[in-house]
């Protein structure tokens, strides 16, 4: 014979005296059926007061899964973008301490006021421009694990190197989709891409490419370094777009001068020209 649940309660040791469904309804959280049950506590210090408790409801275990998500994409982005593929290496040991400030002072003070200046509220890009070997990605990164120290988000990439990235993505065996890739370069708060312009790189595929990341990141803090001269930007159609693009919100540093890299090797007395 069936017993009701109160019945069954009423006989055993249980605190509990009445139960029932109280309510029922959809959550709007995890859009699945919940029912609510109200209970009168019969025994002990809370005797008497009514608690209430739901079954159906999935909105814990869907944050948990999204948390777990989360972490596992966090994780995967940091060894996708600590990836010895996207940064040169001789770039690694690249800092201000290192930077030959004497002979790039405003270049220098440009960054290190960037740096002190940084306000996700305030969005500012610069532009460093300059032949090969200025230390134009020196100050870049120079910024960028800067302001990782401070707590905030950065990502440098050689651009050509992001290119590769985003090609072996089409991959079908890749780890990781174009959209999350892109995704990820979206939300940083601060986006270098070093080498704008690089050869082979300023057609097509490629400047498109450029601009979707540029026109996604309008509005957030963003440094670029290029080779080209201001000519050779404006020397095809696309090029000069994308130039007229970068140029919004952003401050040239313009570096020009013997071989940054080459300089250390020269002998005492003999002169820079
Ligand atoms: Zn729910």
């Amino acid at each position: 014979m069936l017993q009701s649940f109160r019945e069954v309660l009423g006989k055993g040791k249980s605190t509990i005296t009445d139960s029932s469904i109280t309510k029922e309804y959809t959550c709007k959280g995890c859009n699945s059926q919940v029912k609510e049950f109200t209970t009168v506590i019969a025994l002990g210090p809370m005797a008497g007061e009514k608690v209430t408790s739901k079954i159906g409801c999935n909105c814990k275990l869907y944050e948990q899964i999204k948390q777990e998500q989360k972490e596992a994409d966090k994780a995967r982005m940091k060894r996708i973008f600590d990836d010895n593929s996207l940064i040169n290496k001789s770039l690694k040991k690249a800092n201000f301490k290192n930077f030959e400030q004497d002979r790039f002072p405003v270049a220098y003070k440009t960054a290190a006021d960037y740096v002190r200046n940084f306000d996700l509220a305030d969005p500012a890009n610069l532009f460093f421009q300059g032949p090969f070997g200025t230390g134009k990605s020196h100050l870049s990164v120079s910024i960028s694990k800067a302001l990782v120290a401070l707590g905030y988000s950065s990502i440098f990439i050689s651009l050509p190197r992001l290119y590769t990235k985003i090609r072996s993505t089409y991959n079908k065996d890749s780890e990781m989709a174009e959209d999350q890739l892109m995704q990820a370069l979206f939300k940083v708060d601060l986006l270098v891409l070093d080498d704008i312009g690089a050869e082979g790189e300023t057609k097509g595929w490629s400047i498109g490419k450029a601009f979707e990341i540029i026109d996604q990141r309008s509005g957030k803090h963003n440094i670029y370094t290029t080779n080209l001269s201001s000519d050779d930007f404006e020397s095809s159609r696309d090029t000069a777009r994308l130039f007229s693009r970068i140029m919004e919100n952003t401050e040239p540093v313009i570096m020009n001068g013997t071989d940054y890299r080459k300089r250390r090797f020269l002998k005492a007395g003999e002169q820079h020209v």
